[in-house]
């Protein structure tokens, strides 16, 4: 498939016009939206930006590095006269008065926006199920979950309905739904990539990602959306590297927490990819074992808090009568969680355990320079098919210890299992994006 940069080039040079491709997505939008659920409103400009763009190429006028691309995004980040509803009825008709900072950095380059998409309830959930708004179908098999909360952003890129999209992930969402589709997805370290204008599912995890169809693209993206940003005191520049050769590869134990089938495949694809590389591959451990207790502990806080702005006044109806079960338990859990008479007893204790799992990444960082698993320990299950919150819950296992802490990871497309996609997860150290996108290069 033909790259993002390759595609701007084209535009560039008048080849293609971006007016062609947006009504080329636009025609394709309508054919296939209706099933797919994917798009929950549109740029109406779209068109409109796209010729003034090629009336600025033809009178050969600097044009940004995106200039007539066209991207979708997730409907809790913010983009100026667009609704960012999170596919809740709490805030549906909600138009956002300014855009994220990387939405404002994609815009200095000529992106053009094509819509919002469809989203697990303010980011609540695996699978693409929770929204008000109904599932998002996988464009792979219609019949499947594309994974969430980011399913909209991944089955447009997988469906061909945008050149690439973002997402947000805080446990999972951007690669979980990057694996179940069968696209790339990154999270970039925590700090790497501004959150202003991001609606918080919980603020110590979220990250702004993309969703994109191979690393190369992503890393482009990243690298314009990435970086300091005075609105976020959270931000700042990723590392440059010196280019290293002999790596060593840290392949994760999963041990009995996942599909025997999907853990194979993995490891397999590991070992070729390493001995083609000469790269040294050694075993390493996490304490998987507390990562959704811990996780979850802070959600529910951090999610609680977050959602009290909610009240009906200023934004949309009340939170706590109108939203979706997923995000009710959460706002109940978290209400209980944090009442004054436990002293902050629960939240301590995760944050214990988090500052744990923090110093076991270290460790292992000081002897491997990335780590190789799964990005999801099972393959999607039907739409619809009852699964317990547990099950629910568990899907993102694998994914949560690099929000919980910190470091960056990516979900590539590793194969099929029962001609379902499997995702293969890189992580390396906080702020060494460039590091992955290289070792990913080779695992693709
Ligand atoms: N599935 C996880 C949750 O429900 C992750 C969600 C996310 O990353 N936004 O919290």
């Amino acid at each position: 498939m033909i790259t993002l940069q390759e595609k701007a080039k084209l535009i560039k040079s008048g080849k293609l016009s971006a007016e062609k491709n947006v009504s080329d997505f636009g025609e394709k939008i309508q054919k296939l939206n209706k099933e797919l659920n994917i798009y929950l409103s549109l740029n109406t400009h779209a068109i409109e930006q796209a010729k003034e763009i090629d009336k600025r190429i033809k009178e050969k006028k600097e044009v940004g590095k995106l200039a007539g691309l066209c991207v979708a995004v997730k409907s809790n980040i913010s983009v100026k006269d667009l609704e960012a509803n999170c596919a809740s009825k709490v805030l549906e008709g909600y138009i956002s008065g300014y855009d994220a900072s990387v939405i404002e950095k994609l815009k200095n380059e000529d992106v053009i926006i094509l819509g919002m998409v469809n989203m697990d309830e303010f980011a609540c959930g695996a699978s693409g199920e929770t929204s008000a708004f109904g599932p998002v179908k996988n464009p792979r098999n219609k019949e499947l979950i594309p994974g969430g909360s980011s399913a909209g952003s991944a089955a447009a890129v997988a469906a061909e309905l945008c050149d690439f999209a973002l997402g947000s992930d805080t446990g999972g969402s951007i690669r979980n739904p990057a694996s179940h589709c069968g696209i790339v997805g990154l999270k970039p370290s925590y700090g790497s990539v501004s959150r202003y204008g991001l609606i918080d599912l919980s603020m110590s995890l979220d990250q702004i990602g993309p969703l994109t169809n191979s690393v190369e693209d992503s890393e482009f993206i990243f690298n314009i959306i990435k970086g300091q940003d005075n609105f976020d005191a959270t931000s700042q520049n990723p590392l440059e590297l010196k280019p290293k050769k002999g790596l060593t590869i840290g392949l994760l134990d999963v041990r009995d927490f996942g599909d025997k089938r999907i853990e194979d495949l993995i490891t397999k694809k590991t070992e070729e990819v390493c001995k083609r590389n000469k790269w040294e591959i050694k075993k390493v451990n996490l304490p998987l074992d507390i990562v959704l207790q811990t996780y979850y502990i802070l959600v529910y806080v951090e999610f609680f808090s977050a959602t009290r702005k909610f009240d009906g006044r200023r934004y949309g109806l009340k939170i706590d009568e109108e939203a979706g079960h997923e995000v009710l338990r959460r706002i109940f859990g978290g209400s209980e969680i944090s009442k004054a008479e436990y002293h902050g007893k629960y939240y301590r204790s995760a944050l214990k355990a988090r500052a744990l799992i923090k110093k076991q990444f270290e460790k292992i960082f000081e002897d491997v320079d990335a780590i190789v698993l799964p990005t999801v320990p099972r393959l999607a299950h039907k739409i619809g098919e009852k699964i317990s919150v547990k099950d629910m819950y568990a899907y993102d296992v694998f994914t949560i210890p690099a929000n919980l802490s910190g470091v960056c990871g990516i979900s590539i497309p590793a194969g099929t299992i029962d001609k379902k996609q499997v995702g293969l997860q890189i992580l390396a150290p906080r702020f060494y994006e460039e590091l992955l996108f290289n070792i990913s290069k080779k695992f693709e």
